[in-house]
């Protein structure tokens, strides 16, 4: 038997109708040189006529995620493999709830491509206020506004996270540390919990670094290695003080907590790290 259909209307808990039996997404694009890519909807489309993002109905099955790429393409012709998924920001109602997911373009080419939309166009930031937009993207608009250009780079103590389970990791200090690039690879992909806000998921950028027997280990898709001649928290500072990003780092290092604290980076302990990890 076939799902039940995703594209209805929901009667919401919060007195307004939205549209999606899985709840909907939204792709909020974010070109650095030409701005964001608003749509604005065809007259008929429940509320027409307003500037919002490219987005609809999640499908039985799909990741907000997916469901934010394929209506992004539909919509708007603008191919998955155009732009990188950064963030995402889930509104939750209850029984229905949309998830906007914040992606960075490479240079994507945009167009009206099907009849929900009238037009599509990049607009500087600090101009989308000015349109007449849908009611629930005004709303979401100020939290969206301050993770444009925004990004989650999460920086990890390699020795330290290894360390911190005694599964037999001093005998293959090399080995354990490609266990762990391996499963922070399956992170980067899965995405980590914001800190500070738990509507907001992240898919960060991952920079391991890795010390003594483990120096030899090499990076993979969606994880960099950094090797530490000598001393790995001096490394861990210096890779920390590179970064134009929001920065996380995975330790447990008192000392290590104080000096990257100093320079604006949020810590999570190893535990909490693992925790995510095991749940891959
Ligand atoms: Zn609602």
């Amino acid at each position: 038997m076939s799902a039940p259909s995703a594209s209805v209307f929901v009667r919401c808990s919060c007195g307004h109708l939205h549209w999606g039996r899985y709840g909907a997404a939204g792709l909020l694009l974010v070109d650095p040189a030409r701005g964001v890519l608003l749509q604005r909807r065809a007259w008929w489309v429940h509320h027409g006529r307003t500037w919002a993002l490219p987005g609809g109905a999640i499908e039985a099955g799909e990741t907000a995620r997916g469901a934010a790429a394929r209506e992004a393409f539909e919509e708007t012709s603008v191919p998955a493999e155009a732009f990188r998924a950064v963030s995402a920001s889930v509104v939750d109602h209850g029984n229905w709830s949309y998830t906007t997911v914040l992606a960075l373009a490479d240079g994507a080419e945009a167009r009206v491509a099907n009849t929900e939309s009238a037009e599509v166009r990049w607009v500087d930031p600090d101009d989308v206020p000015g349109y007449p937009l849908h009611r629930d993207f005004a709303a979401a608009w100020p939290d969206l506004r301050g993770r444009v250009g925004q990004e989650l780079v999460l920086v990890v103590d390699g020795a330290n996270v290894v360390g911190s389970r005694p599964d037999g990791w001093w005998r293959d200090r090399h080995g354990a540390a490609e266990r762990l690039r391996d499963q922070l690879a399956k992170l980067a992909d899965a995405g980590v919990p914001d800190p500070d806000d738990s509507a907001v998921t992240w898919w960060p950028r991952i920079i391991l670094v890795v010390e003594g027997k483990a120096k030899h280990v090499t990076g993979t898709a969606g994880v960099d290695v950094v090797a530490a001649d000598t001393d790995g928290d001096s490394k861990i500072v210096e890779v920390v003080a590179q970064q134009q990003a929001k920065v996380l780092v995975a330790t447990a290092d008192r000392e290590l907590k104080g000096r990257v604290g100093a320079l604006g980076a949020s810590v999570i302990g190893p535990g909490t790290l693992r925790t995510q990890l095991d749940a891959l």
